[in-house]
């Protein structure tokens, strides 16, 4: 049987003739040189986007694991690239360290968080990749290179966000901050308020969001604080073991694809249900060290698009979206995502000089996406949104050079590093117009 390899929502499929899982730098190095082109590498699969697809190589870091080295007068760990993000969160612990902010959840490799600009939330804070102090890279002829603010800049600045399309990295050096706690709170609050203050909901805690099933005149608003109050600790569910609330949820998304017209109930009962742990925005949550703060467990299959969009134009843009799916006659179950990313010096993040509002829009994973997103997509156009790597988006060459004021750069350094485009496969290629 061929091996097959599959992303986390299942539509996305490859069978490489090749599946590579080196151990060393060293093995990555002289596999990389030899290697049947293309040579895409798979952190966790958790991209919407055919970024892993290949027909000939594929290269997992899995056995690429742990932290390296320290520093405590820095700040830093240097940890190789294959290593999870849950398993880090507690690695870095024992050192007294934790991330500076962190996404939804903590499936990905830390290369592959770092390779699409993967974020979490909060007006101050970038992404995962603008955290990145420096890294190794083994590039198309087996060479490994360093790249940081000092050492090969250019590299440096092209190779944060660069979803395997300049090399593979073996090392990253992480600025990571003190251990810190965090206490969430939240519930529900009428879309209408959190519209009109979310500039001060914004300013007033280190990390704000918020969901909102469109048919629902309420959102669900997350904050995360941090806190001296001591941290309880919280039990990780192994993979799969559903909650009650996502079962009801799956229930919810199989009943709408058989009776869409359920939809709009069915919204507006989701978002009482779930903003039911605490209905009072002063009530006290729950609180947790960093690392076991930040994820959720999503155990409800999805594709998702998602757009950044400059700040201050990220509440129209979530109104427009909101009323268009509303009014569209498309069916879906899931709400919108909104999220503030700090601005960065990435070439290509798509908060590259900007401060951002992101907005994610998801289809149940049993459910056709594409007119759902392309609708979204007409929409996040014309609010100049730059689409995240990992998420789906049908953006080509021309449309990005015109979005990334370095995309020229970036391209110089990819074709002088990978000058017979091993890294290249069909989605890469569209979107760098190789074709
Ligand atoms: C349930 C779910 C929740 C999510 N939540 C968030 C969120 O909160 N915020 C957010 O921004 N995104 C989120 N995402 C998207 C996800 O974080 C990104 O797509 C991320 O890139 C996936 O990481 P991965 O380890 O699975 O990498 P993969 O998807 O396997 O790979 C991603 C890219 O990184 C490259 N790559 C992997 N390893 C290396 C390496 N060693 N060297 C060079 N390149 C490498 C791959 O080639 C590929 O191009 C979510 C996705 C899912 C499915």
């Amino acid at each position: 049987m061929p091996y097959v390899w599959s992303n986390w929502s299942g539509w996305v499929k490859a069978w490489p003739k090749s599946l590579l899982e080196p151990a060393t730098e060293e093995e990555l190095a002289a596999s990389v040189r030899i290697a049947e082109g293309p040579v895409r590498v798979a952190g966790s699969g958790h991209s919407f986007t055919p970024l892993v697809e290949s027909a000939g190589t594929i290269v997992t870091l899995r056995h690429l694991s742990g932290v390296v080295d320290h520093d405590d007068a820095a700040l830093t760990a240097r940890i190789k690239a294959g290593t999870t993000l849950r398993d880090l969160g507690p690695m870095l612990f024992e050192r007294g360290l934790g991330l500076i902010n962190q996404g939804d959840i903590d499936r990905q490799a830390l290369a592959g968080a770092v390779g699409t600009g993967t974020h979490g939330t909060g007006i101050e804070i970038g992404s995962i990749s603008s955290a990145v102090a420096g890294f190794r890279l083994v590039t198309a002829n087996g060479e490994v290179l360093t790249a940081n603010r000092t050492e090969n800049p250019d590299l440096f600045d092209a190779g944060r966000v660069s979803f395997g399309s300049l090399g593979i990295m073996s090392e990253i050096t992480m600025q990571c901050r003190p251990v810190y706690v965090l206490e969430e709170t939240g519930g529900r609050m009428p879309i209408a308020d959190v519209l009109a203050q979310v500039e001060t909901l914004r300013d007033t805690h280190r990390h704000f969001e918020f969901w909102w099933f469109p048919f629902s005149d309420h959102a669900i608003v997350k904050f995360l604080s941090e806190t001296d109050k001591e941290a309880k600790p919280r039990r990780r569910r192994p993979d799969g073991e559903e909650t009650r609330d996502d079962k009801i949820f799956r229930t919810a998304n199989e009943a709408t694809r058989y009776l869409p017209f359920l939809r709009g109930p069915l919204q507006k009962y989701m978002t009482s249900a779930s903003g039911r742990y605490s209905t009072s925005l002063s009530e006290p949550g729950r609180v947790r060290w960093s690392h076991d703060a930040f994820p959720s467990d999503r155990n409800v299959r999805f594709n998702e698009m998602e757009y950044a969009v400059p700040a201050e134009r990220g509440p129209d843009c979530i109104r427009e979206l909101a009323a268009h799916m509303r009014k569209g006659g498309v069916n879906f179950m899931f709400p919108l995502e909104y999220r503030y990313v700090a601005a960065d010096d990435i070439w290509l993040s798509p908060f590259y000089q900007r401060d951002s509002v992101t907005i994610s829009v998801h289809q149940y994973h049993r459910q056709p996406y594409a007119e759902l997103f392309a609708d979204a997509e007409a929409i996040f156009r014309r609010y100049e949104g730059r689409p995240h790597w990992g998420k789906l988006h049908t953006l080509g060459a021309a449309d990005l050079a015109r979005l990334y004021p370095r995309w020229d750069d970036f391209q110089g350094v990819r074709r002088r590093l990978d000058p017979g485009g091993k890294f290249l496969n069909a989605h890469l290629k569209r979107l760098f117009g190789e074709q």
